[in-house]
């Protein structure tokens, strides 16, 4: 495996990280709203594209009105496919700024323009143009949890089923690698691959806290379960897994591993997917820092949270949160994405178009 071989770039801690506040709503309220927002769709000639890790409702509405619910990348590539007009992606920033670039002639709108992601926010373009332009000799790989603008400075963009195969390959051409921004889903990449790799230091603050201890303690009262893991997880995490995945991948395990049950180290929201393809299997949340000693599991992004029925409701009703990015960046960062498109269609990667975070 090959050495770092520049200096490590400096973190860019994420401390601003708000509490998980879920939506709360009574029955009427939230099948009075999921009528109207049926109705708004219709109106509005739009579809709704969800992200694994926003709440069940947002889940089965998306599914109920012909949307979808899927990762980063298969919800701007459903977006690309759709007649709708308007794409209203519940998800975060980089996801509804994707939807955008791989769709400019659409209006996308999304119900929280607050919903960040820590790995978008550790890298700001202002700090990685310039650390780029500093090692022209490596190529730019980032993770689909960018900024557009950190997207228009790279070579490629990958997802995380696909960074493996993309790396190796760079690996193969004789290719050193800047990644930004997840420093564990790179390492993972790295150690994997042994490329030359230079790493930036983000972090997704929901993987980031899972405790390999923890996970062994589980493990211990369910030996019969099977151990999936997010590559965002530290590396003593990961070295436990029985299954490293995308939330596409770890959905498939639970669907097709023979296993009663599962221990899950990535965003609880994805379990409400997980039990719909295995509703007799045990799920079972791997534990997190989280609060303190009396927090199991706070394995839940703050940033997601904030999606819910009412903002959605309220979004189609008055155009508000529409995403724009400006031109000259939208068809920059349009390069690197499809770049990987057309790699994953030359090597016959079928979950391509299911991956992402
Ligand atoms: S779970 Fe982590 S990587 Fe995903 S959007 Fe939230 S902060 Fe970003």
């Amino acid at each position: 495996m090959s050495a770092i071989a520049s200096p490590v770039p400096p973190a860019h801690p994420v401390t601003d990280v708000p509490p998980v506040v879920e939506e709360v709503l009574e029955d009427a309220e939230r099948a009075a709203l999921i009528a109207r927002i049926k109705q708004l769709l219709k109106a509005q000639d739009a579809v709704l594209v969800a992200h694994y890790y926003t709440s069940g409702d947002l889940q089965r509405l998306a599914e109920e009105t012909g949307g979808c619910v899927s990762d980063s990348l298969e919800m701007a590539r459903f977006g690309h496919a759709a007649k709708a007009s308007t794409l209203v992606v519940a998800g975060v920033r980089f996801m509804g700024e994707t939807a955008k670039i791989l769709n400019p002639e659409k209006r996308v709108l999304m119900p929280d323009l607050g919903a960040e992601c820590s790995l978008d926010l550790s890298c700001p373009a202002e700090e990685f143009i310039p650390f780029c332009d500093a090692h022209p000799d490596r190529t730019v790989v980032v993770y689909a949890n960018t900024s557009a603008a950190v997207k228009a400075r790279a070579d490629w963009v990958v997802t995380s089923s696909i960074a493996v195969r993309v790396v190796q390959h760079l690996k193969e051409r004789g290719e050193k690698i800047l990644w930004a921004p997840d420093r564990y889903l790179g390492d993972y990449v790295q150690r994997v691959t042994g490329a030359d790799m230079l790493l930036w230091q983000g972090a997704c603050v929901v993987h980031e806290k899972f405790k390999a201890e923890g996970i062994r303690e589980l493990k211990r009262q369910h030996p019969e379960a099977a151990i999936l893991v997010h590559p965002e997880s530290p590396p003593e995490v990961i070295a436990m897994a029985d299954v490293v995945g995308s939330t596409t991948q770890l959905i498939r395990a639970v669907e097709t591993l023979p296993n009663p049950s599962f221990i899950v180290a990535t965003d609880i929201g994805i379990f409400h997917k997980m039990h719909a393809v295995a509703p007799h299997k045990l799920l079972i949340e791997a534990p997190s820092g989280g609060k303190g000693a009396t927090c199991v599991s706070c394995a839940h992004c703050p940033w997601m949270a904030m999606n819910g029925l009412r903002k959605l409701a309220h979004v189609l009703e008055t155009g508000e949160n529409e995403i724009h990015v400006p031109e000259d960046i939208c068809r920059r960062a349009a390069r690197p994405i499809n770049r990987m498109l057309e790699f994953a269609g030359q090597q016959s990667i079928p979950v391509l178009g299911r991956s992402g975070e």
